[in-house]
């Protein structure tokens, strides 16, 4: 292996269900198949600038499966951006479908941005030419963008919106649909906003029970305090646990006697980071993955929990909020540990669930209670925990393995149904 491909997160992502495949005996056609994304779309486009200049921009979306239904996944803004990342993360979210046994194929997209250095105008010029740029790339019966990171429900308004206006009068409204994380008033779903860290919340809550842990007695870490990582520290907190470290771009901060989720929350809209935070004291990235606490949450980005970092993680099970945020020899060296890693394909899976709830209400004009949102929710996710627990049971593999099979074992199954085209 030479060093680029040691470093691309694609191949990371490839060898991941590879490990997977020889347990399902997958056929060598569907795994040929799998192996690249059915399209890449690279696209350079201007945005006009508030100086009047203009900036060209790269974006991307890659649209890796569709045997299951439409391609499916965010969309990220951030600039680390690239197409190795976007491609892997598009191969996740097909797998992530199929665990959670929901009609979509896997998509991911992306521009390399920094959307803090833009205005809220820029932004929106951006997303509207971005989303024009794409044009019948995507649609609501083949392609529908979802928020990410530096993405938000604000984003998806104008997705739709740019969208929208590119149809006929009459058909509007029959593409409300293009997009899922849209705010509630314009068709997004109740429930959508806090649904990645609700799922993660019930996957946990799975788990504990198995293991005949009492949630209420936990205290943890979470790095990322965005939609993911605040949300499943707010459910967490409701529940009893204690949240007393937690990361973000700008560092981490840590109290043993707990961190308030709302107090944090409200200091961090004034200030745009946690760093300040009277009622915590600062503390090193190393410190931080250190703490001894019972579960750790990463909720950022991928490959943060490192080979450097591992061998001082105390937490007794990881909870992968983000994609990909455990290397592979970070892995190797956990598991030795006896750490449970709880992977991001289960316990991220509720944002794509409740985006698919909200597909499905555009589809039919019904607006569902947050009460049967939530109900729903807990039964897609404790439904995909106990087939993957089924399987960790049965053949003795670690939880993402276990993960990667079933969704393998769903798509080799369609596979074999339909047949190779022609
Ligand atoms: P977000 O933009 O709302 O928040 C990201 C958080 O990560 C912020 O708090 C930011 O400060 C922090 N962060 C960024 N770089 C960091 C670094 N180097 N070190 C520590 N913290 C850092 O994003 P999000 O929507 O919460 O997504 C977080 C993760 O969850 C991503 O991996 C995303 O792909 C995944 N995810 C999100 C959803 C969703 O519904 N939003 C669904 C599934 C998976």
């Amino acid at each position: 292996m030479d060093k680029k491909e040691s470093f691309s997160l694609y191949n990371q992502a490839l060898r991941q269900w590879q490990r997977a495949a020889d347990h399902v005996e997958l056929d060598p056609v569907v795994n040929s198949i799998l192996s690249e994304p059915k399209n890449e779309i690279t696209i350079h486009f201007p945005v006009r600038m508030d100086s009047d200049e203009f900036r060209m921009f790269t974006g991307y979306r890659i649209q890796h499966n569709n045997i299951l239904g439409p391609y499916k996944g965010g969309i990220r803004y951030h600039p680390k951006v690239e197409l190795d990342e976007v491609k892997a993360l598009a191969v996740w979210m097909t797998f992530k479908c199929a665990l959670v046994d929901i009609p979509f194929g896997g998509a991911k997209g992306g521009v390399t941005v920094d959307p803090s250095l833009l205005s809220q105008k820029e932004l929106m010029r951006l997303t509207r030419r971005f989303t024009h740029s794409l044009g019948n790339n995507i649609g609501p019966e083949y392609d529908i963008p979802a928020p990410d990171v530096g993405t938000n429900a604000e984003t998806m308004v104008w997705m739709m919106d740019t969208f929208m206006n590119a149809q006929d009068a009459v058909n509007r409204n029959a593409q409300r649909h293009i997009v899922t994380g849209k705010t509630v008033t314009t068709g997004g779903s109740q429930g959508r906003k806090k649904a990645t860290g609700q799922g993660l919340v019930f996957v946990l809550r799975s788990w504990a029970d198995e293991e005949g842990i009492d949630l209420s007695n936990l205290c943890f870490s979470v790095q990322g305090f965005g939609n993911v990582g605040s949300h499943a520290a707010l459910l967490l907190e409701k529940r009893g646990a204690t949240m007393v470290g937690v990361q973000d771009h700008s560092g981490a901060i840590y109290n043993p006697k707990g961190i308030e989720t709302k107090d944090l929350l409200r200091h961090l809209k004034k200030n745009k980071t946690i760093l300040g935070y009277p009622k915590a004291q600062v503390i090193s990235s190393d410190e931080f993955f250190g703490l001894s606490v019972d579960v750790l949450i990463p909720a950022a980005l991928e490959n943060q929990i490192t080979e450097k970092n591992a061998p001082h993680i105390k937490a007794r099970v990881i909870v992968e909020g983000a994609n990909g945020p455990t290397t592979e020899s970070a892995e190797s060296i956990l598991k030795e540990k006896g750490v449970t890693i709880l992977p991001d394909l289960l316990v991220n899976a509720g944002g794509v669930t409740v985006s698919y709830f909200e597909w499905v209400q555009n589809k039919t004009s019904a607006q569902w209670s947050l009460f049967e949102v939530d109900q729903k929710l807990s039964y897609m996710m404790r439904r995909a925990f106990h087939r993957t627990y089924e399987v960790v049971q049965e053949y003795g593999v670690d939880f993402r393995t276990a993960a990667y099979m079933v969704a393998l074992q769903k798509i080799q199954k369609a596979y074999q149904e339909r047949g190779i085209f022609p």
